[in-house]
């Protein structure tokens, strides 16, 4: 596969470094509130980029943390405590409201077919690793003590900035806007490894350490579970675009400093989802969830499918209208493989022709709209509809758009409806099993109060030449 690598910037071959085998590593969420739609986009690509290489056949040790305690707001070590400020929000404690928060996440992931990591470690579970490597950081002189915190001295690297190319003093905290500089620092770029000293006198989680009670710093919690659970050769790490800084530049600075050699060769960042107004944010209030989309009639996959149609290094703007566009889509396609009928034999050759450019061509950096285009391309493959089925069943392994599943289900209540006299809905045609499919799915729209989409099945239909007449108890439809 090749692979953006945000570290060289450049497209690269993707290795290992134990050939067959992917250690990969996924920043996971602040579980202080839902995730929005925009940081689900992350852990959506980041899915198909695991499922891609396993796919492809490497065995994949897919670890996550879960950020429940020491995120300032601002990721420079200033602002509030993230989950403080959820746990005052909702009058809970902040194991609660981890927990709640935490479920909600995985329930959201669920519904995207995201799967579970391997390893999914919350960051209060793993204080010890985290004192182990403070500890060996200040014997070696990388970290000091000051005011009461244990902070990395970034003045003992070479090269801090991996991954921009801009000007230092662009990104410098201290010459951020609005952003008070720590008096304890030696250096602009120091962090805090671990507090004792907190301005939050309620800080609700601490632990005992050498330095005094207190809590550690949100980048070190990256290092010490990708530690535990990868080993000391990272080959993959994964985050949105705002994580490559400070937080990654912060994870690299101490595991290598720690472990005294390179540590991750690739790095994988997922640019922004932007709502048309700009940035997405869970501070602003209102803010887009599954569970909104939802309540507004639309399938979460139908979200998936937005997504993969762009590609993961492109800022990508949500509207309804996209999202409407790419529902329309989705269920399109479902119909369209619903009509395939899963009868012959599969041709092994067809198949593995099909298989081998999807890998040829998706891991061409990611290329989801090409893995997209390939379902489509399947459906006008010069083959059986056995075939048809067993290919695109093969792209889903990567896609996770449960398509398989979901036009088997559309295939079994069309023909029921068309062969049930005594059915709840019967439709009357001209015996083609995809138009009995879209027709369901219209009836299906306006049971669930979808009129919108009934109407646009309808218009859709209608486009193709297809009239579709309500009688009583189902539909008859014609070409005219
Ligand atoms: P957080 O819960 O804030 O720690 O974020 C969880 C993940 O979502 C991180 O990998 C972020 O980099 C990523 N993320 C945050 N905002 C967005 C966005 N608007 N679009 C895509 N990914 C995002
Ligand atoms: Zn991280």
């Amino acid at each position: 596969m090749y692979l953006y690598n945000s570290a060289t910037h450049k497209k690269e071959e993707f290795k290992t470094h134990t050939p067959g085998r992917v250690e990969m590593y996924t920043c996971g969420p602040t579980v202080y509130h839902f995730a929005h739609i925009g940081n689900l986009r992350s852990y959506i690509m980041e899915d198909v980029l695991e499922k891609y290489l396993r796919f492809a056949g490497y065995d994949v040790n897919r670890v996550m943390n879960i950020t429940d305690v020491g995120h300032l707001s601002s990721d420079a070590d200033t602002g509030e405590d993230k989950m403080l400020k959820g746990a005052k929000r909702e009058n809970k404690t902040v194991m609660d409201i981890a927990r709640f928060y935490t479920d909600a996440f995985f329930d959201d992931c669920r519904k995207l077919n995201i799967k579970r990591p391997d390893v999914v470690q919350p960051a209060t579970g793993c204080i010890g690793e985290y004192i182990k490597i403070i500890t060996k950081l200040i014997d070696t002189g990388y970290a000091y003590l000051a005011g009461g915190n244990v902070y990395f001295d970034s003045s003992r690297l070479e090269r801090y900035y991996i991954f921009n190319d801009h000007n230092e003093d662009d990104l410098a905290v201290g010459v951020r806007e609005g952003v008070e500089e720590d008096s304890n620092k030696r250096n602009k770029n120091d962090f805090v490894l671990w507090f004792t000293k907190s301005k939050f006198e309620d800080q609700a989680l601490k632990w005992d350490s050498p330095w005094g009670v207190g809590y550690p710093g949100w980048h070190i919690e990256c290092s010490g579970i990708s530690l535990k659970y990868n080993g000391e050769y990272l080959d993959l790490h994964c985050g949105g675009v705002d994580n490559a800084f400070p937080h990654h530049t912060n994870e690299i600075a101490q595991s290598e400093s720690y472990l005294g050699h390179p540590w991750c060769p690739h790095w994988f960042h997922v640019h922004h989802l932007n709502d048309p107004a700009g940035k997405m944010s869970k501070s602003k209030g209102e803010f887009l969830t599954v569970s909104l989309l939802e309540e507004k009639g639309y399938d979460p996959l139908a979200y998936r499918w937005f997504c993969l149609q762009s590609h993961y290094r492109k800022t990508l703007v949500f509207s309804w209208e996209n999202l409407d566009n790419a529902a329309a889509a989705y269920t399109k396609l479902l119909s369209r493989i619903a009509a395939l009928k899963p009868e012959g034999d599969v041709d092994a050759a067809a198949l593995g022709e099909y298989r081998e450019k999807f890998l040829r061509q998706v891991g061409n950096d990611l290329n989801t709209s090409m893995a997209v285009t390939a379902v489509f391309d399947a459906l006008k493959a010069k083959a059986n509809d056995a075939t048809k089925l067993a290919i695109i069943g093969e792209f889903d392994k990567v896609l996770s758009m449960s398509l398989l599943e979901k036009a088997a289900v559309l295939r079994e209540k069309a023909a029921q409806a068309v062969r049930s006299g005594g059915g709840d809905y019967v439709i009357t045609g001209e015996g083609d099993p995809e138009v009995d499919a879209r027709v369901l799915a219209r009836y299906e729209a306006k049971k669930a109060k979808n009129f919108a989409e009934a109407d646009r099945i309808r218009d859709e239909l209608k486009a193709r030449g297809i009239e579709v007449t309500d009688v009583k108890g189902g539909a008859s439809w014609k070409r005219v």
